[in-house]
């Protein structure tokens, strides 16, 4: 994280964020980062301390740690590599995620609270405090900023004070399912429900034959209905069963229903929970918003999307919403960025959000149509990941690695689609993958450590020029380096597999792939490319070593008009 600290509330504010949850809280986090001056406000009175979203997947760990706050909430977290799933309680597939392509494959499972508690105390390190007791009513967008109406509230919620209008420069609405920020720009939704299914929880200390060591989830399918048990921090476990609203009383549950319930569902008849920790009860519906920004109004978290309990997604969706907005406010602010920066957040992230959701409803309905047909499909499938993990929670990127934005406008390829060698290779709008690097001093890095802050603390973008192992290329790449040597935010990086050239000749920073391992990844293993990369660790234009002119024109298309 750098050092820049975000300014109190001396009224020229930039940002305001509106809800202080845990996507809040990680806005907050990335913002701080980005060195932008916010303030944010929630209405109630502190955290709220639920359990709620507990599991932290690869691809909102990888955002996270980009902003220097993953590895805090991985003290407080257990690191789960493995996924047991059971149907009618004989065992079906043990899944391991060690071989994630992810450096943070194995999920993080921890508890919401406890998130809340941890991303708070980075913003007081950093000498920000979320404004507690402060609700906004009302929103009124005009061209240049964004002014909102703020009461102060007591613990009942109750207005204490008079009214106060503050103006900032970019409003954004993390203020959950409610969505007041929603409704006033006219971005809201109407929920469709799944009538007659409901799911239960219960977190406390578990007892059963099976281990409790938190390195697994345990998944069980049964007649009707869907059963997990999963660790959640401070050694506890969560049961959750997810089916009909009237297997048991419409309400929380109680410990010894759980457990009885849970025991018929599991077999396992010394199952017990005891000290329990918490209780839900919820029903489900779901939506998401027709955008995900208004002008200088944007979306992140539940506010822009209530989604179904499959997967454990909903939370992690809105990390990559925070990161997302985050970094290009920061660079919107800064003054770098053009108009189509800010522009792409909506479209990327609503586009995003409606894939995932269509994806939720796909495994849900799956999931409560068990029948000898589908239990078939299951026992088919069960040996492979993928197959599992899409029957089961109708995707198989249970760690949103896949999440891409082919269509953005901030994503340029001019490598046809045709070329079968590289078809596999990341392609403009995908996640750029890592690899393991081998430096000349015998010492292994990860690439991902040359991709996110590649300027040492912030939103930089990363030019990559792979060299393809022909000395050859290295003029022209080093000549596309200079074409935009006046844009500050693009931070170039040779990377050599010619074993003939030494890197200190190259005259730009550079790297030895001396195992060729980044080459491989990029699918480059014997051509020259450059590959040019958002902050996000998403790729944004990716092109012939020769194609100097066409990165050039890319840059001063996404850059302000005048870069600095
Ligand atoms: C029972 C349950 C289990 C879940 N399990 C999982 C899971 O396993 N995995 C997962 O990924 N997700 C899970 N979720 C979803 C997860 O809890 C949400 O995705 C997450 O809380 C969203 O965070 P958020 O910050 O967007 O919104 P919220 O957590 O809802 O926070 C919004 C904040 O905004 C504040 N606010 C609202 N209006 C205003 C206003 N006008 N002015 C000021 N402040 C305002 C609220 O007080 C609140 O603090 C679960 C949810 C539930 C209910």
């Amino acid at each position: 994280m750098n050092t820049t600290t975000a300014s109190p509330n001396d009224g020229s504010i930039d940002v305001v964020i509106v809800g202080a949850g845990p996507i809040g809280l990680a806005t907050a986090c990335a913002l701080a980062h980005h060195g932008v001056r916010f303030r944010i406000l929630e209405r109630a009175h502190g955290i709220s301390g639920e359990s709620k979203g507990h599991n932290v997947i690869a691809r909102a760990q990888e955002l996270l740690h980009a902003i220097g706050v993953r590895d805090v909430l991985a003290e407080k977290g257990y690191h789960a590599p493995f996924t047991q799933f059971l149907l009618d309680q004989a065992p079906l597939a043990r899944l391991d995620t060690s071989g994630s392509p992810s450096p943070f494959g194995p999920v993080l499972f921890s508890n919401q609270g406890v998130m809340e508690q941890v991303l708070t105390d980075v913003l007081t390190e950093r000498g920000i405090q979320v404004e507690y007791g402060r609700e906004v009513l009302d929103i009124r967008e005009g061209d240049d900023d964004v002014s909102m109406v703020i009461a102060s509230v007591d613990g009942d919620g109750n207005r204490t004070g008079r009214e106060e209008t503050v103006t900032c420069r970019y409003l954004v609405g993390a203020d959950g399912a409610a969505g007041t920020v929603r409704k006033a720009v006219g971005l809201d939704y109407e929920l469709q429900d799944f009538p007659g299914r409901a799911l239960r929880q219960i977190d406390g200390k578990l007892s059963w034959r099976r281990p409790t060591k938190p390195d697994t989830a345990f998944f069980f399918l049964f007649p009707h209905g869907f059963s997990g048990i999963l660790p959640v921090w401070e050694g506890n476990h969560r049961i959750f069963l997810l089916e009909s609203s009237d297997a048991m009383p419409q309400r929380d549950p109680t410990r010894e229903e759980m457990v009885a319930r849970a025991r018929e569902v599991t077999g396992d008849d010394t199952l017990e929970i005891e000290d329990p920790t918490w209780f839900s009860y919820r029903e489900f519906s779901h939506g998401v918003s027709p955008g995900y920004a208004k002008e200088r109004v944007f979306l992140v978290g539940d506010a822009g999307h209530r989604t179904l309990p499959i997967g454990g997604q909903g939370m992690n969706a809105g990390f990559l919403d925070a990161s997302g907005i985050a970094w290009r406010l920061g660079m919107t602010i800064a003054g770098a960025a053009g108009p189509a920066v800010l522009a792409s957040y909506g479209e990327e992230r609503h586009g995003a959000h409606a894939a995932l959701g269509k994806q939720q409803v796909r495994g849900f309905e799956q999931l409560m149509r068990r029948n000898a047909l589908a239990d078939d499909v299951i026992g088919k499938v069960a040996g492979v990941v993928p197959g599992i993990g899409s029957y089961v929670f109708g995707g198989s990127d249970l760690g949103e690695i896949e999440v891409a934005y082919p269509d953005s406008a901030l994503s340029e390829d001019l490598f046809s689609r045709l070329n079968l060698k590289r078809r596999s290779a990341a392609r403009a709008g995908e996640r750029a993958p890592d690899a393991r690097i081998l430096t000349a001093t015998g010492d292994t890095a990860t690439l991902f450590d040359f991709i996110y802050n590649p300027n040492g603390h912030s939103w930089g973008w990363r030019l990559l020029l792979l060299d393809g192992g022909d000395r050859g290329s290295q003029a022209a790449l080093k000549g596309a380096a200079d074409l935009i040597a006046d844009v500050a935010w693009v931070h170039p990086l040779l990377v050599i597999a010619d074993v003939t050239t030494s890197s200190s000749s190259s005259g730009i920073d550079a790297i030895h792939d001396l195992d060729g391992t980044v080459h491989d990844a990029f699918g480059m293993a014997t051509k020259a490319a450059i590959v040019l990369i958002r902050p996000d660790g998403h790729i944004a234009f990716r092109a012939p070593g020769d194609a100097g002119q066409a990165l050039k024109d890319y840059v001063h298309r996404v850059a302000a008009s005048s870069p600095n």
